[in-house]
């Protein structure tokens, strides 16, 4: 089936992060297109601030390599490198990228000005752009507070609710399956690249469980992750196509009893208790440190600092 997508003009496609954080290394953020079609049911993107600036549908920023010339030129000649996270807000590597190459053509800016990227996707139409990936790894300049942390300029992250097909099935019914995904990262890491695999959100009662949490990261260790983050679900809005409203709507229809415990666990707020997190984190952080995987970007980080080591 082919993807319609609109053309849209944006005036900025760098975004520089307030906080450059421990989980993702963001200096900035880059979205090549506005809006997503993997359609996951849970995205945060649909009812919360940071969907606010997404036309509706499926839009591609045609003019974002020309205003990334611009504005990474300006970044480069006061030296402010920082990692630039690709797909904070939708995938880079949807189905029309294949076609529409507008990805590749960022990333060929990005090398030229030696920029460093993770990139976070769900797709193996990453493995194209591998080429471009390993120019930038050795050509990126670092920022002078990462040089001693990270080993490399560029990380390659692939995100799970679960690797349960059934269950992606339902939840993430546009995106590309757990194995395929799976198999992307055991290429990525065959070829080199530091390979993350990002746990957001894990779904209450469904994949946030010792047994599935044990099952997820078994299999990533398998092909290949270097490290793990993981986090609960979000859930905001009350509009019809807000993530809230959605991701009820599909409990509804194939957990039904799950709903009234999901409900309990929100109470009024878009996240689960803190008591749920702290004890989610845990299982995530026990379970990491069996199977020898690190639980940070940095070669030698653990973003739980020393919360769990007693
Ligand atoms: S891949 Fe990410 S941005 Fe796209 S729909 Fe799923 S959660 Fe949202």
């Amino acid at each position: 089936m082919v993807e319609l997508v609109r053309k849209i003009k944006v005036k900025s496609v760098l975004n520089k992060q307030k906080h450059a954080d421990e989980w993702f290394l963001s200096g900035y953020s880059l979205n090549p297109f506005s809006g997503c079609s993997f359609n996951c049911v849970y995205c945060y993107t649909r009812g919360s601030k940071y969907g606010e600036n997404q036309v509706p549908g499926l839009a591609v920023k045609i003019n974002a390599p020309e205003i990334l010339v611009k504005q990474l030129k300006n970044r480069a000649r006061k030296r402010e490198y920082g990692f630039i996270a690709f797909g904070s807000a939708t995938d880079p590597y949807l189905p029309v990228e294949k076609d529409l190459k507008i990805t590749r053509e960022l990333l060929m800016i990005i090398l030229r000005f030696h920029f460093p990227v993770n990139i976070l996707t769900r797709s193996p139409l990453i493995l194209r752009d591998l080429d471009i990936l390993e120019k930038i790894g050795k050509k990126a300049v670092l920022p002078p507070e990462l040089e001693n942390k990270m080993e490399t300029g560029v990380v390659t992250s692939f995100s799970f609710s679960t690797t349960d097909e059934n269950l992606s099935r339902i939840f993430e019914p546009g995106a590309p399956s757990p194995p395929e995904r799976l198999k992307t990262m055991k290429e990525c890491k065959k070829q080199g690249f530091l390979v993350g695999a990002i746990f957001m959100p894990l779904l209450p009662f469904l994949s946030d469980t010792e047994e599935h949490l044990e099952e997820m990261i078994k299999k990533v260790k398998e092909n290949g992750a270097d490290f793990i983050l993981a986090s609960g679900l979000t859930l905001f809005g009350e509009e019809p196509q807000d993530c809230k409203t959605r991701y009820y709507r599909v409990l509804e229809e194939h957990f039904p009893e799950l709903v009234p415990k999901t409900r309990a666990l929100f109470g009024n707020s878009f996240a689960p208790s803190r008591r749920y997190q702290q004890e989610l984190h845990h299982r995530v952080f026990k379970l990491s440190k069996k199977y020898g995987i690190r639980n940070s970007v940095y070669k030698e980080g653990n973003v739980y600092g020393n919360w769990f080591e007693k």
